[in-house]
């Protein structure tokens, strides 16, 4: 069975670019364009990761990731944050709301690959991150 992959970007064409690379890739893509829809996507049947933009219009990605770490449901899911912002404090921000990685735009597709296959499918405990549990996060 394909792994399913939630996808959180409001914009139409990066959504569509992420969509069909990740299909390339062989996953199922459930697609979001803000965070209601990401809730909806969250609905039913748990992806198995969520790449997640974190500026999403006047949104922020963010706090879909915190409100993931709280649902005992959902909380072990993998988070992959992608923003524009290649500030360090930026970034920090986004792994303190809970996110696993954060990667730059414009993506680079081969990290993006190796991220995946670094997060899914592991145990699921391991994929909440550093700093809600444990101490280091995995895989640049
Ligand atoms: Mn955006």
């Amino acid at each position: 069975m394909k792994h399913r992959i939630l996808v959180v970007e409001d914009h139409p064409l990066n959504r569509e670019l992420l969509s069909q690379w990740l299909e390339t890739e062989g996953y199922e893509v459930t697609e979001a364009e803000d965070l209601k829809g990401a809730l909806a996507g969250l609905e039913g049947q748990k992806p198995e990761a969520v790449l997640l933009d974190i500026q999403l219009g006047t949104e922020d990605g963010a706090e879909l990731a915190t409100w993931i770490r709280q649902q005992p449901k959902l909380r072990e899911i993998p988070i992959i944050a992608v923003t524009a912002h290649a500030m360090t404090v930026e970034q920090q921000r986004i792994l303190q709301a809970g996110c696993n990685a954060c990667i730059s735009k414009p993506i680079d597709f081969n990290l993006l690959r190796k991220q995946l296959d670094g997060w899914i499918g592991i145990s699921a405990k391991a994929a909440i991150p550093a700093a809600l549990s444990i101490s280091e996060t995995k895989a640049e």
